[in-house]
């Protein structure tokens, strides 16, 4: 398999699929730059070899083409700035500029696609179909979307490279043009970037060879979309800490009151198995015993503490209280890998982020004790960044989506298409 190591970029187009998915102001500015930082050393390895670069990437949800709301012209200025270095905005992706563009770069040049998304082809899901379109039409419209205009989108991007670089571990979990269809073009020539290669070493040693006790900390707002995670991670780990709204669907499901708490009754049979296999496989569940409550889902609302199981009408819990912290924090202080995944309470309301506080500090008190730490999704990465945390854990990843879906499968399309 070429790396981006060994592979010599002389001469050579790279198209380069990077994460510049980035948060913008109301004035389309760049308000955090990480992302776009995070793909330079993948760029300038590619420029300083005497490649040329072809830029990809997908910005927020667009749902049409063109929408200049989504642009990627908007952070031009940003990426040329970080970069040191110019970059030519093709405005679209499969026009005529940008094919001609792409044919004229020279080594050492740069340039950047328009957003992937404006088109459907780029995820594979049609768009303009009737609202009450039944589900035979919806299969059969992306049918057809898959197997002409997808097919036609991903053979032109790869006419523009003689290589791929695939460095947007963010989106690998999907099966799109960008991060998955195209590698096919590049049997022999396609890689990870810097960025991708990093993260996939950081979790395969977390999956293939963690030092034990292995603890995973499971937060955020619904059981639904953790489920699976769940039940892979009682596969792997010894303890799962499970903090956040979907303490309360554990604790109604087994027959307590959380009056207004975030509750998913439908998922109560899923809540009940989870416990039933942890039993069965010896992990044990740890959940806070209390909660903090508040009459709103407001930074003006009252608060106090009761049992996480005994909520009044009119409450919702929305953090773990004294005792919950407690016991999560001695519990992660005695672990020697830990996973975090999603808070473990309202962290973006003050008042409702102490618990998620006290598990960071706990996490970096682990990691100074020599554990390995590895934290991901938006919100727990958020988390430590808010309480100044984020150079002591072991490792941050940039996926949310893709890090749940890595550990639940074992592996990830947008990988998988690069070693295959
Ligand atoms: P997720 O995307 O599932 O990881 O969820 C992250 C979100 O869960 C954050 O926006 C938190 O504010 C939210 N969250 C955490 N604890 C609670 C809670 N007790 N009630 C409602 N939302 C919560």
């Amino acid at each position: 398999m070429v790396t981006i190591d060994n592979y010599d970029f002389k001469g050579k187009r790279a198209i380069i699929r990077v994460d510049f998915n980035v948060p913008l102001n109301d004035k389309g500015e760049v308000t955090d730059d990480t992302r776009i930082r995070a793909a330079l050393p993948t760029i300038k390895k590619v420029l300083a070899e005497g490649g040329s670069v072809i830029l990809m990437s997908h910005l927020g949800r667009p749902k049409k083409n063109p929408d200049p709301k989504f642009s990627l012209e908007q952070i031009v200025s940003t990426v040329e700035d970080r970069l040191g270095h110019k970059v030519a905005f093709a405005g679209d992706c499969m026009g005529a500029k940008a094919a001609e563009m792409a044919a004229a770069l020279k080594p050492g040049e740069v340039m950047l696609l328009e957003n992937l998304r404006f088109y459907a082809e780029e995820e594979g899901k049609p768009r303009g179909l009737a609202a009450d379109a039944s589900k035979e039409e919806k299969d059969a419209a992306k049918k057809a979307l898959k197997e002409g205009p997808q097919k036609e989108f991903v053979k032109k991007l790869a006419s523009y490279a003689d290589c791929y670089i695939n460095d947007a571990f963010g989106t690998a979990h999907r099966k799109h043009a960008s991060t998955y269809l195209i590698a096919e073009y590049f049997p022999n020539d396609k890689m990870f970037g810097y960025l991708m290669e990093k993260e996939v070493k950081a979790l395969a040693s977390l999956m293939e060879k963690p030092a034990h006790p292995f603890c995973a900390i499971i937060g955020g707002s619904k059981v639904s979309t953790k489920i699976g995670v769940i039940k892979s991670l009682i596969e792997k780990v010894d303890s799962i800490v499970i903090g956040g709204g979907m303490t309360y669907t554990f604790a109604a499901a087994q027959g307590g009151k959380v009056g207004n708490s975030i509750c998913e009754p439908d998922m109560f049979p899923v809540a009940l198995e989870i416990l039933q296999l942890a039993k069965e496989k010896g992990v044990e569940l740890v959940m806070s015993p209390d909660a903090l409550i508040a009459d709103d889902f407001s930074a003006a609302a009252n608060t106090k503490e009761a049992a996480a199981d005994n909520i009044p009408e009119g409450w919702e819990g929305v953090d773990i209280a004294a005792e919950g912290k407690k016991r999560f924090r001695e519990h992660i202080l005695g672990c020697k890998t830990i996973l975090w995944n999603g808070p473990v309470g309202v962290f973006e309301i003050d008042k409702f982020a102490t618990g998620s506080k006290e598990v960071a500090e706990a996490i970096a008190e682990a990691t100074k004790n020599g554990a390995y730490s590895l934290i991901g999704g938006g919100d727990s990465v958020a988390c430590v960044n808010k309480f100044g945390l984020a150079d002591q854990v072991s490792y941050i990843s940039t996926g949310g989506g893709a890090l749940l879906e890595y550990i639940e499968f074992g592996d990830l399309p947008g990988v998988a298409a690069i070693r295959k």
